[in-house]
């Protein structure tokens, strides 16, 4: 990424917003003014971004995170899995299925339960041990690039982005990089946090979202259709959901009758927002484009 044009629709019409100051240190981030999504503006090298990413503390810090026991909430849970999985099924008659930032699998999981032959990539150790414990096979240690495109051309009728384009440093060189390794019609389905949600809005600069530098990309819906049909994808289906890990949020409460009545409120309004567009988490299906090879 040469300039500082939107990362995710490219256009030029972008602007300082505001420095996010993390753990890791501070942030600028960009606002588009087109899309309205947002990006960390300068962005972090590469070299630094795969350290953090193969490093054994991250997937703890991810695992603290994850859903354990809480699966219809959790926005990585096999509930949530299979109703994306499920939706791949009806789009494409195809079996192979390339699920990319694997994490824990639950993905891969579902893929394998409705039918797909799964190869799946995770660059970090301890995701990996996970991803083996559960599924019983281990993923391809590599970060999905150039190199790892270039060996599997042609060879998937489904790619599975969960929460992966907001950690991507040049989105638009990632998704260039689809086309090829996806077969005639292929699709990708897409999982990343909603910049533009209700509760987005609500939060502003405080956005749960906004980690630099583990997250550096915003999408708005509209800014994420922009990125895929710059690289000759269709845009199959899309919807935004809401979902908040149960348990982290509980433990807040003490008593036991105002924690489930607070989930239960918190739940049913992030829901209703839902029916909206305005979701927490955006879920979308592209079709690769009949020009494409
Ligand atoms: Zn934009």
């Amino acid at each position: 990424m040469a300039d500082m044009t939107c990362v995710a629709c490219g256009s030029p019409e972008t602007r300082f917003s505001f420095v996010k100051k993390t753990r890791a240190g501070s942030y600028e981030i960009r606002h588009c003014r087109r899309c309205r999504s947002a990006y960390v503006w300068p962005r972090p090298p590469e070299a630094e971004m795969e350290r953090y990413y193969r490093d054994d503390a991250y997937a703890r810090r991810s695992d603290e995170s994850s859903g354990a026991g809480d699966d219809a909430y959790h926005p990585t849970g096999m509930a949530d899995a299979r109703r994306m999985v499920g939706r791949c099924r009806r789009l494409t008659p195809g079996t192979e299925f390339l699920d990319i930032g694997a994490g824990f699998g639950e993905f891969s999981r579902a893929a394998r339960e409705f039918g797909f032959h799964v190869e799946a990539c995770e660059p970090n150790p301890n995701a990996r041990r996970a991803f083996r414990d559960r599924n019983g096979f281990e993923p391809d240690a590599s970060m999905f690039d150039a190199h790892y495109a270039s060996r599997r051309v042609g060879r998937f009728d489904v790619i599975f982005l969960s929460h992966v384009l907001e950690h991507t440093t040049d989105p638009a060189a990632f998704i260039a990089l689809l086309p090829a390794v996806l077969r005639t019609a292929g699709l990708v389905a897409v999982a990343v946090p909603h910049f533009g949600s209700a509760l987005s809005r609500l939060q502003g600069r405080n956005d749960v979202f906004i980690s630099p530098p583990e997250h550096l990309n915003f999408f708005s819906r509209s800014g994420l259709i922009r990125l895929f049909e710059r690289h000759g994808f269709c845009l199959e289906g899309l919807a935004t959901v809401s979902k908040v890990p149960r348990g982290k949020y509980e433990q807040r409460i003490r008593i036991p009758l105002v924690r489930t009545a607070a989930w239960r409120g918190l739940y049913a309004g992030l829901s209703f927002w839902n029916l909206f567009g305005r979701g927490m988490v955006i879920n979308a299906y592209f079709r690769k484009g009949p020009d494409r090879a």
